[in-house]
């Protein structure tokens, strides 16, 4: 069982696999992705060694994330891998959507039980300016496709953007009246190389939550282990809502979450200044032992919040680096 000094249990990874994106958030990849010299992503026996040592420590619950996960040729093939690994109950990934129209059943059938998609408005224009593509409808399609593919969750993200999208929330609400998704609202963080676009286009959640309950909304009380996100539920809506609020006080006390990036390093928590290669653990089935030694070791070193509020961003200078 992975367990930090401050009683915190682990046992769900965040497991990104290319750095590699098609889209260009303004507040991910505003220039869209560049190729950087170094090593290579890390490889399919890599990755089946990497969830195996986790999964031997308690861990249930792998996400895929990148990235765009899915503009790697071989995301079938680690879908199955992760699917496969005794001990994994709950295989999910994050993807913007591009293609989930035609994946969205080989995906599932693959192993792939929930997924989240990111959609940050409703709106054609505002969805082209925010990713860089006239794609709405196309990903919307996506979502149809993963309800009729019956995921166990689907799951919609918007980030928060004063100006932007904050003004839409009956478009989103309208969304989840008549499907069972989970729309969540996450709050726009600072990362190492936003500070002005922070400034210009955070929003606190308090906004969604007050409108929320303002409308009848009624919040869910937290189940055990559940992660930071705050739920809200609707007599007359059949989707619910979430928020992930990371400024909110205390947000770090529920966190349950470790990340593992694409060139396989250990994030203790996404603004971590340094990750912790694991690479070198991960070349041989008989490093398992090693593997799991050194995931126990370092998760002692986990401090006990991102204090994001003192200003500190970490070394994470993208979401799309690390996986969000
Ligand atoms: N490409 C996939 C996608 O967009 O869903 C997966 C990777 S993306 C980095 C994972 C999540 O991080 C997305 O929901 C995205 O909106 C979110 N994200 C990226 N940058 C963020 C930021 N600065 N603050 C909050 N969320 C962010
Ligand atoms: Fe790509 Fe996702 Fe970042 Fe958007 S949020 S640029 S889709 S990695």
């Amino acid at each position: 069982m992975l367990q930090d000094a401050f009683g915190r249990s682990f046992e769900y990874l965040r497991l990104s696999i290319t750095e590699v994106c098609n889209f260009s958030c303004t507040y991910c990849l505003p220039d869209g992705y560049r190729k950087k010299p170094g090593p290579g992503f890390m490889r399919l026996d890599e990755i089946a060694r990497l969830a195996c040592g986790f999964a031997d420590l308690g861990t249930w619950k792998i996400r895929i994330t990148g990235g765009e996960p899915s503009v790697r040729k071989d995301f079938v093939q680690v879908i199955e891998t992760l699917a496969a690994t005794p001990g994994v109950r709950r295989l999910a990934t994050t993807t913007n959507g591009y293609r989930l129209n035609k994946n969205a059943k080989t995906w599932r059938e693959a192993g792939l039980q929930a997924i989240n998609v990111s959609v940050d408005s409703f709106r054609d224009d505002v969805f082209h300016k925010v990713t860089g593509h006239d794609r709405l409808a196309e990903v919307l399609r996506g979502i149809e496709a993963c309800l009729e593919a019956d995921y166990d969750a689907v799951k919609i993200n918007a980030v928060l953007l004063k100006g932007i999208n904050d003004q839409d929330l009956d478009l989103f609400l309208d969304y989840v009246k008549h499907r069972p998704v989970s729309m969540r609202f996450i709050e726009l963080m600072r990362t190492g190389d936003n500070a002005d676009y922070f400034g210009r286009y955070h929003v606190s959640a308090s906004v969604v939550s007050e409108a929320l309950e303002r409308a009848g909304w009624v919040r869910k009380t937290r189940a055990a282990g559940a992660g930071p996100a705050v739920e809200y539920v609707h007599g007359d809506y059949v989707g619910s809502i979430g928020l992930i609020a990371p400024y909110a006080k205390d947000f770090c006390k529920s966190c349950n979450r470790l990340r593992v990036s694409a060139l396989g390093k250990l994030h203790l928590c996404l603004f971590t200044e340094f990750g912790m290669d694991l690479r070198p653990l991960l070349q041989a089935d008989d490093q398992l032992d090693e593997l799991k030694a050194f995931l126990g070791k370092s998760l002692q070193s986990k401090a006990v919040s991102h204090f994001l509020d003192d200003g500190i961003t970490g070394g994470n200078h993208r979401f799309a680096d690390i996986g969000g």
